[in-house]
């Protein structure tokens, strides 16, 4: 019997793994043929630490330490926007994400396709970073196969069942048994537990879009930090030379292979448009993803107080990069493992507990 089986290949699974490896065998299971197919593979890849639910920032920051170390993070930074009927909400996010001032004509400077005519308020900080996700997954996956794991692609888990001193795992046709069962499933993560004799939590995947522009002509976007509407209306990123625009949205959606709905797009972008000298003439690509939230928005880390060999490491929602090692900690720390150095009041925030 296994010590550890892991279902979800995506940054929550793949973390998790690596950071159980030391510990015992684990035996990472994914449903789709590649890792990082859903949500992981669809993020807008980035570093703030200052950003989401209060146990969340603490995962972040303590995340930026093993990013760094893991060679994946290059600086970015973050701007914040707003127009003249926006300052309340403005100051507010521009103090929760400790960002200082800029005249407009400093935002401007600094990215010149922003509207002078709409611009009215924005903020800046240095700190946020671009998190090169792949590198990140593949380092992951490396470091659980050399301390002896497995991982098993193609491998959608069709049965769970209570076996005597654990789990049977029914996967891609191959029964496994395990010690302890880790729920990494992303937006799937209550039909595992449910599969698994457990209630739900109510991990609720909203959908998130992004559109690909190409560059505005004869501009070098690369040096451009990442740009936050207020509210997050919409959010532009620069990426590999081209413009990532996102709408911001966040509509409730079943768990499945997520797609951009055209008119959500349109909506975002004619938002993005007040704001720019700039008019979109071209969309070259566009995806979507699914950011799955338990009801309080902070990550569900540990052991189910109804089955405490059953491990919830779910409802990652928009920031699941940031986290990844500090949450990968504090799951390894609930099954036994080091310490992650987290306080006691951010561990029960992050208890599947606070649902029971
Ligand atoms: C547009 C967008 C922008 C984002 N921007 C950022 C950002 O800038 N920074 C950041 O940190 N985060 C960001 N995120 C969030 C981040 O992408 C997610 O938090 C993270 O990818 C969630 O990882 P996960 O492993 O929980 O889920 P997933 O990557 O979805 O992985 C879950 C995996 O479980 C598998 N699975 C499900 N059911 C089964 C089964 N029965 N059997 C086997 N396998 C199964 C699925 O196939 C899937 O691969 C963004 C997300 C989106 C969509």
């Amino acid at each position: 019997m296994l010590d550890f089986v892991i279902i979800g290949g995506g940054v929550a699974g793949l973390s998790a793994a690596a950071a159980l490896a030391p510990g015992g065998s684990v035996l990472l299971l994914e449903g789709e043929e590649t890792l990082g197919y859903h949500a992981s593979g669809r993020s807008a890849a980035l570093y703030e630490a200052d950003y989401g639910a209060p146990a969340t920032v603490a995962l972040a920051r303590a995340s930026e330490a093993g990013l760094k170390a893991l060679g994946v993070l290059s600086p970015r930074g973050l701007m914040l926007v707003g127009k003249a009927d926006e300052a309340d909400d403005f100051a507010r996010e521009a103090e929760a994400l400790c960002l200082r001032p800029l005249t407009p004509a400093e935002a401007v400077a600094r990215v010149p396709i922003l509207n002078p005519d709409t611009l009215a308020f924005a903020a800046a900080t240095e700190t946020a970073q671009d998190i090169d996700t792949d590198l990140l997954l593949q380092t992951y996956a490396r470091t659980i196969r050399a301390a002896g794991g497995e991982i098993r692609t193609h491998a959608p888990v069709t049965a769970i069942a209570r076996v005597d001193g654990g789990w049977r795992v029914t996967a891609g046709g191959t029964d496994v048994t395990a010690r302890r069962l880790v729920n990494a499933a992303g937006a799937w993560a209550d039909r595992i537990a449910v599969e698994a004799g457990l209630p739900p939590i109510g991990i609720q995947p909203l959908r998130r879009s992004i559109a690909q522009l190409p560059a505005p002509a004869g501009l070098s976007v690369m040096g451009w930090p990442m740009i936050f509407a207020v509210a997050e209306r919409w959010y532009l990123k620069p990426q590999a030379g081209k413009l990532l625009v996102s709408p911001g949205d966040e509509d409730p959606a079943e768990p499945h292979d997520a797609w951009a709905d055209d008119m959500v797009l349109a909506e975002g972008l004619a938002r993005y448009e007040e704001m720019v000298t700039t008019p979109v003439t071209r969309v070259e690509t566009s995806w979507a993803g699914l950011r799955s939230f338990a009801p309080d928005r902070a990550l569900v880390l540990g052991p189910d107080p109804l089955a405490p060999d059953f491990l919830w490491c779910a409802g990652q929602g928009g920031q699941g990069f940031l986290s990844a090692p500090g949450a990968a900690a504090v799951l390894a720390e609930t099954a036994g493992g080091p310490a992650s150095g987290q306080p006691g009041d951010v561990l029960r925030a992050l208890s599947p507990a606070r649902f029971r």
